[in-house]
């Protein structure tokens, strides 16, 4: 591709802005399985929900075949269903908001903090209604939200907490791990996320009764458990007691997400090494925009965004973009509001309900960070913003 601003590009080869690495340990552990007796939800998966709950201290995981199958599980556990409402941020993947439609319930956009993007705990109060059931929140780009105040607002109008955890495995809150503190935690492995099992989620929580109601809601809502059948009358009788679904995850895809697992800490300390060399430089450029961080949370960073002062640029966020892919940097907007999306407009949501979300996603711009990107990928990243943010400024 030839550089827009002429000349060569940055770099002769584009670079993603997100990616997995696989190393021969990972493989071998998949090989493992699939020369074993178990291919779908077996003794893999069981160990997968383990080092979960050992890593984060939450009491139980149930593993399941994606992140969004993580979500629609806990607003079934929470027991979602018609005329409910839930409130969570626009600056999301829709999926965040598409588990509340599943269970016949009404997601409601609460409005972001201008500074740390993430939802505002002061918004989630003014859009409390006595139809109100729960709050989804978002550890958006893998900083933990505003916990002890989203805790005290939910416990106050008796909701039920979900945090959507997809981006923020590794991250802490007040020196604990996300996982065990909200009353549903979900997890997604998709190979862009900070580990991966290919496809992969959880759902980590302490209360019993949640835990056995997910672990019915991922294979058809049935059961062998002796307490729950009506009859017994040989091994592996089975009953259906609920409306489940097929989520499960499979044993192979569980053994990549325990030898990933192993990973966390060196991508965690790679992922930090490079967002500190960004944070340095971005800063100082008057430009530009970096995301705040609360002292609250430890964050396993899994995007890295820059925001744009538009008013101090000729041009808006959509040639920047233009400019910066043609440098051969790659790059993507992390979110547009889920209310902008037609299917959400059809619904009837109307634009102009969250102004500073609004605002924010006309400026940012997602850029390289993934643990393989090299000091050398950096320094072209830099270079290449650094010349298309000068070129442009006014
Ligand atoms: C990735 C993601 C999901 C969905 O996870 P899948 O595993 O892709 O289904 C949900 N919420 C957020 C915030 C995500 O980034």
């Amino acid at each position: 591709m030839l550089a827009i601003l002429g000349g060569k590009p940055t770099r002769e080869e584009s670079i993603p802005y997100g990616k997995q690495y696989i190393d021969e340990d990972d493989i071998r552990a998949v090989n493992e399985v699939l020369r074993s007796p178990y291919l779908t939800t077996g003794p893999k998966v069981e160990e997968f929900e383990n080092k979960l709950c050992e890593l984060t201290g939450a009491k139980y995981a149930v593993a399941i075949s994606n992140g969004t199958a993580a979500l629609h599980a806990a607003c079934y556990a929470a027991g979602i269903t018609a005329g409910d409402e839930v409130i969570t941020t626009p600056i999301t993947f829709a999926a965040s908001a598409n588990c509340v439609l599943y269970c016949g319930g009404k997601p409601v956009f609460a409005d972001i903090d201008p500074d740390t993007w993430n939802i505002d705990p002061e918004e989630i109060e003014k859009k409390i209604t006595d139809k109100t059931k729960a709050v989804i929140a978002v550890d958006f780009t893998g900083q933990a939200v505003q916990l002890d105040e989203i805790k005290g607002i939910c416990k106050k109008h008796n909701l039920i907490l979900i945090e959507d955890a997809a981006h923020s495995l590794g991250t802490k809150y007040k020196g604990v791990h996300v996982g065990g503190i909200a009353d549903l935690t979900t997890f997604s492995f998709h190979p862009v996320k900070t580990i991966t099992c290919g496809e992969g989620g959880a759902i980590l929580t302490n209360n019993e009764e949640f835990y056995k109601k997910m672990q019915l809601f991922r294979s058809h809502g049935i059961t062998r458990d002796p307490f729950l059948l009506t009859r017994n009358p040989f091994k592996g009788y089975n009953e259906q007691v609920e409306l489940g679904y097929n989520y499960r995850m499979t044993d192979f895809q569980a053994a990549l997400g325990i030898s990933q697992l192993k990973k966390l800490e060196v991508f965690s300390k790679r992922r930090a090494e490079i967002v500190n060399r960004y944070n340095e430089v971005f800063s100082r450029i008057p430009q530009l925009v970096i995301q705040k961080e609360i002292p609250e949370s430890e964050t396993v960073r899994h995007l890295y965004i820059i925001r744009i002062k538009s008013d101090s640029l000729k041009v808006g966020r959509d040639e920047i973009y233009k400019a910066l892919n043609a440098e051969n940097i790659g790059l993507q907007v992390h979110y547009i509001p889920v209310y902008y999306h037609p299917y959400y407009q059809a619904l009837g949501y109307k634009r102009g309900i969250c102004p500073v979300a609004e605002a924010l996603y006309e400026e940012i711009l997602t850029i390289p960070l993934y643990y393989s990107l090299t000091d050398e990928d950096v320094r072209s990243v830099i270079e290449a913003v650094t010349k298309v943010i000068n070129y442009y400024r006014k």
